[in-house]
């Protein structure tokens, strides 16, 4: 699985903000696709206009999104900041979700997600409009969410003292050496489910969980990724991330390189989300556990 992560990550980073690089961003989409195709996905595309151009968020489930659903959906946006090859923000997003995918494999009601325009943008002042829009259109369309994952930046791992930056009001450890969950209060039972199945399963990963009090506005750096649009619509939303700009040296500049990231940090991540949602689905099923390879 390391050499999968690293393999993909080496194959999107470079330049692909939604503006200079657009070309390099649409070809990224395409490897996306590609990649859940191959492993049996049905991938379908939530497309808008933005200032003359398409942009698309991709959609992989085992049978299409016509029916409507209570989905548990794993999310991770493909587009990086401008002038940054945006490895870990966020390659290795995309890559952990891609493994979790090949983990658990086209089944209902998992929903995978590859967001396009995180980040923002050289010619508007918004940002999570990929998100926003996906989210709006969903909810519209009678969709349900009953947890949505969100990966932001998991690739950067540190064992220094103090590597850990903290934001005001926030008690955590001071070495980088951990993985964060941040939810809302609707989404206190999955951060617990994702510790536990993290402990059983993956017990060299160690677990931070944070429930950002007031959807978020408190720090604002906690609403800086995709799971916003779900918390401000009520759904139960969590962002898995390595902290970005609280860790990692190298947060949106043309430094961010797969050579700082950690194969094995990510493999760990994917092992126990993976385990999370599969958990999920067994509780709401009643099913045995299937045993699942990596
Ligand atoms: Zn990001």
């Amino acid at each position: 699985m390391k050499d999968r992560i690293v393999q993909i990550i080496k194959n999107i980073e470079g330049y692909r903000d939604g503006v200079e690089f657009y070309e390099s961003l649409c070809r990224c989409a395409e490897y996306i696709k590609t990649r859940f195709k191959e492993m049996g996905f049905v991938v379908e595309t939530d497309d808008f206009i933005l200032k003359g151009r398409e942009y698309s968020n991709i959609i992989a489930t085992s049978k299409g999104i016509k029916e409507r659903r209570n989905w548990i959906l794993v999310g991770a946006h493909y587009d990086a900041v401008h002038g940054s090859p945006g490895a870990d923000d966020n390659a290795s997003g995309v890559a952990v979700m891609l493994e979790v995918a090949r983990m658990l494999g086209p089944k209902e009601p998992i929903m995978f997600v590859a967001f396009t325009l995180e980040e923002p943008q050289l010619n508007t002042i918004e940002f999570l409009i990929g998100s926003k829009h996906f989210v709006n259109v969903m909810k519209r369309q009678g969709h349900n969410f009953r947890a949505a994952f969100i990966l932001e930046s998991v690739g950067y791992i540190s064992h220094k003292p103090d590597s850990q930056i903290l934001p005001p009001f926030v008690k955590a450890p001071r070495t980088g050496d951990f993985i964060g969950i941040i939810g809302n209060k609707k989404s206190i039972p999955i951060m617990e489910s994702f510790k536990e199945m993290a402990s059983k399963h993956v017990p060299e990963l160690k677990v931070v969980t944070y429930k950002a009090p007031m959807k978020g506005y408190l720090i604002p750096e906690t609403r800086f990724s995709d799971h916003a649009p779900f918390w401000d619509a009520g759904y139960p939303a969590v962002m898995i991330t390595d902290t970005a700009m609280f860790r990692y040296p190298y947060y949106h500049t043309e430094h961010d390189r797969l050579e700082y990231l950690s194969a094995e940090f990510m493999t760990q991540i994917t092992v126990a989300l993976a385990k999370t949602v599969e958990n999920m689905i067994i509780q709401s099923s009643g099913a045995s556990p299937s045993s699942s390879s990596f």
